[in-house]
């Protein structure tokens, strides 16, 4: 893959998409349009039922769009079957979600460990790369605590560790401090700001704060289908 700057790591091309309701059609998005290069950090933001969520949910190949197409690092993903779309995703996009999502039963350590060993890491190697990943998000006195130890910023603070475990090209996360108290979600969002920029991720993040999302580098909002470019 290109280190160019100009490089797009996510493209979505014309995309509506309709959920079928009880009684009705309702069209979510109608015809949008977003590029995301190499390294770009873009806040998406927009009213409670904009279609946020079904946006990053298309963007991660978990959900197919009506209409439309999206191109991961370049390569169309509209006609790949289930294994090819799995592996696109496990090897190029992390999640990050409103509720940390960990598993209660394993350790910090062993919840980024988890999707390296999934992608054939070997265990050393997922063991020495998830200590230096918390490290680097101030978690290097949490590797053996489960999550119900760890308080509300510790365990975003994993879940995006785990995320960025398979060195992932692009970060999609819907709300990722929507759940921490104002102070908590900043400092969740410096950290996560310092690391992305340091590996030079290119991150898409739905937020209703609106300070985070102007101090990304773009802030797109969506309403009524539609994106503006704020
Ligand atoms: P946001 O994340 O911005 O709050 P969502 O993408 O969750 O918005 O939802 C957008 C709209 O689509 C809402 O009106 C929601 O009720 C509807 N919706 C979401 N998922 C489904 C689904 N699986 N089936 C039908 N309607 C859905
Ligand atoms: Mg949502």
């Amino acid at each position: 893959m290109s280190d160019d700057i100009d490089f797009e790591i996510l493209s979505l091309k014309n995309i509506s998409h309709i959920y079928d309701q009880e009684n009705h059609k309702l069209k979510v998005l109608s015809n949008i349009n977003i590029v995301i290069k190499k390294g770009e950090m873009v806040s998406l933001i927009g009213p409670s039922g904009s279609g946020k969520s079904t946006l990053l949910n298309i963007a991660g190949l978990l959900e197919k769009p009506s209409i439309g197409s999206i191109y991961l690092i370049g390569k169309n993903c509209k006609n790949i079957n289930e294994e090819a779309k799995a592996n696109l995703r496990g090897s190029n996009i992390g999640f990050v979600f409103q509720s940390h999502r960990l598993f209660p039963e394993f350790s910090a350590l062993e919840n980024v460990m988890l999707p390296q060993l999934i992608m054939g890491t070997s265990k050393k190697q997922a063991e020495s790369n998830s200590k230096e990943l918390l490290a680097m998000l101030g978690l290097e006195k949490r590797f053996s605590h489960r999550p119900a130890k760890l308080s509300g910023g510790e365990s975003q603070r994993v879940a995006i560790a785990r995320a960025i475990a398979n060195s992932p090209n692009l970060i999609l996360a819907d709300e990722p401090t929507g759940n921490l108290d104002p102070l908590s979600a900043q400092n969740v969002f410096d950290i996560l700001y310092k690391v992305v920029k340091s590996l030079n991720i290119s991150c898409l993040i739905a937020t209703h704060n609106l300070v985070l999302a102007k101090s990304m580098d773009r802030c797109l909002f969506l309403e009524n289908g539609a994106i503006k470019e704020q």
